[in-house]
């Protein structure tokens, strides 16, 4: 293929370009994406994951999957086998086996031997305060450590004599020596390797000193051959100290890093530290509540691998820090399932509904396209009884001006049925409405009633002929636009307490005995929603719908 003849995306697929154009990259691009294990990912990675392995599919080039595994006090195997399932569900798929940045702590530690053999690393006693006292501050120089010009012989003896266990955890550190009047305070003697008594979920117990993350991450990325390494804005001033690693080990080669902006969200929090405190704490019910901004959570709810794709093109990339308002990621779902979501009807809120008309005992089945765009999605049988369920807040006794619904003594449609009548209401002893007795038209399926006209359409469903269903209602987790800003308290104060409304005794039609488990509904004029295997396993043999997404975004207007 040949450079015109691709795309850019982004920033960093015009650089590619520029870079594959002048000569300047020959070869295959390699990317990776490298979460830590610490944590379920969230939306914000599923833009890095889209960035990472769109780059490797329109250069025909490479992405691996690499877990940067040095702290495994916070790290688990259920970590790595969500996430590695999050990346496959969104579509994508790495170049060979996963990655472990822990594959190369061997490497690792003979790069720090190294670097200690010509005098570009030392051993540091100096403990965790007097570090930080020595480092200086932005406006102020720091100052060498007394451990700085330890004799090499010294160093390499110790750093081995950490390795093999002869230390206390933390009594000593292992530092690169660069300049610690740096105005770059990532260069001021970083710390490489730490004492961590700690197993390790993929080395056991092999190790225990731990390598820190900028030693780390760009050797990882030179073993693996990694062309670009791409990283979030954060890390720009990392960049020296990832290329100052490189350049004094004898790299297998140099990868380049470039940073883009993190991709943050209004009403959300995006950090796998704050989302753990919402399960440790029991905010909500675990990793993949449908209310988390996780990849699992939205799953579960509902949304598509498409639509979460399509959001992150939307959002682009770039290096312009910002918010994107959450509206933008239900607009890519409402999009996506309008297109392609089986039609059903689902009755909240069922209020009985009495065809007095209708002789006892009969049935008819009408039937009903599956999506009214696209007749290639077939249709449904929707039973036709004398007994159904309308929703209650489609029933008024005294109709307003304009009323689209059912009133006393007005007429609508039942959405692919009859014009319906009602004649009469009747109460029970508090005076709530528990049933409507109505008169059907037998005239008027598929065709306008002649001499009266019908409101509008509602949605219904046999009453004897329907399935009962619970229904979790979400909203969203945060009532607060910007949840983790601290000058605003905890994050805690401010979880939305109706992010979840549950609904039982719901009914839904015959079609969904057996829902389908790859896409969500639209259950008509009231939103998405998507099967919930895992909750309808304890419920009682109901099936359990979670609400995706509603059909119009009626959350600015009304709640603000
Ligand atoms: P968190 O604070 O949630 O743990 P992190 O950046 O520490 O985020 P990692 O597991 O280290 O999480 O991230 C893996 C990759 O995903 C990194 O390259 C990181 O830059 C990227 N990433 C993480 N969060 C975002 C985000 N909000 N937007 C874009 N990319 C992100
Ligand atoms: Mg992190």
């Amino acid at each position: 293929m040949s450079v015109d003849a691709k795309k850019a995306h982004n920033f960093i697929e015009s650089l590619i370009e520029d870079q594959i154009r002048d000569g300047k990259h020959t070869g295959k691009v390699v990317t990776r994406f490298p979460p830590e294990p610490n944590g379920y990912l969230h939306i914000g990675h599923a833009k890095s994951i889209c960035l990472n392995f769109g780059i490797a599919e329109t250069f025909q080039g490479e992405c691996n999957l690499r877990f940067d595994d040095t702290n495994p006090e916070k790290e688990s195997q259920e970590y790595i086998d969500a996430i590695c399932k999050d990346v496959q569900w969104l579509g994508f798929q790495w170049q060979g086996e996963i990655r472990y940045a822990s594959d190369y702590f061997d490497d690792l530690y003979n790069f720090a031997v190294e670097l200690i053999e010509q005098g570009k690393a030392y051993v540091c006693a100096l403990s965790a305060e007097e570090m930080t006292a020595y480092r200086g501050t932005l406006t102020e120089p720091g100052r060498n450590s007394p451990d700085r010009d330890r004799p090499v012989a010294e160093n390499l003896q110790m750093f081995s004599d950490m390795k093999d266990g002869k230390y206390q955890s933390g009594e000593l550190v292992l530092r690169a020596k660069i300049d610690m009047a740096s105005p770059n305070m990532n260069m001021r003697d970083p710390i490489l390797y730490r004492i961590r008594y700690a197993e390790h979920h993929q080395t056991g117990n092999k190790w225990c000193i731990y390598p820190m993350y900028d030693f780390t991450h760009p050797i990882s990325d030179a073993m693996e051959g990694i062309t670009h390494s791409l990283c979030t804005l954060e890390f720009e001033d990392h960049r020296p100290l990832y290329d100052w690693v490189l350049d004094n080990i004898s790299a297998p080669c140099q990868p380049v890093q470039t940073e883009f902006s993190r991709l943050n969200l209004n009403y959300t929090v995006t950090s796998k530290r704050k989302l753990k405190r919402l399960v440790d704490e029991g905010f909500v019910d675990g990793w993949d509540d449908p209310r988390m901004p996780t990849i699992s959570g939205m799953r579960r709810r509902g949304y598509t691998p498409e639509s979460v794709r399509a959001f992150c093109d939307m959002v682009g990339v770039n290096r312009a820090s910002g918010t994107v308002d959450v509206g933008m990621l239900e607009f890519a779902v409402r999009e996506d399932l309008n297109a392609r979501a089986p039609r059903a009807m689902c009755v909240l809120r069922p209020l009985k509904v009495t065809l007095e008309n209708y002789p006892q005992g009969q049935q008819e089945t009408l039937t009903l396209p599956v999506h009214p765009q696209n007749p290639d999605m077939g249709t449904r049988e929707v039973p036709w009884t004398r007994t159904l369920f309308i929703d209650r807040e489609d029933f008024v006794e005294e109709a307003p001006r304009k009323w689209k619904r059912l009133a006393t003594g007005q007429a609508v449609r039942l959405r692919g049925g009859y014009v319906i009548t009602c004649r009469e209401v009747v109460k029970d002893a508090s005076g709530e409405i528990v049933e409507l007795k109505c008169e059907y038209d037998a005239n008027t399926l598929g065709v306008n009633p002649e001499g009266y006209k019908a409101n509008g359409v509602i949605h219904w469903v046999s009453a004897s002929d329907s399935v009962a269903a619970d229904v979790n209602l979400y909203d969203r987790l945060f009532n607060h636009e910007f949840p983790d800003s601290d000058k605003d308290g905890d994050l805690l104060d401010h979880i939305n307490p109706e992010s979840l409304k549950r609904l039982t005794g719901v009914r839904v039609e015959k079609s969904l005995a057996q829902p389908r488990q790859d896409l969500p509904y639209q259950f008509e004029r009231e939103g998405y929603f998507f099967f919930d295997a895992q909750a309808s396993a304890s419920a009682n043999g109901r099936p359990v719908f979670n609400r995706t997404v509603t059909l119009r975004d009626s959350w600015s207007k009304a709640k603000s």
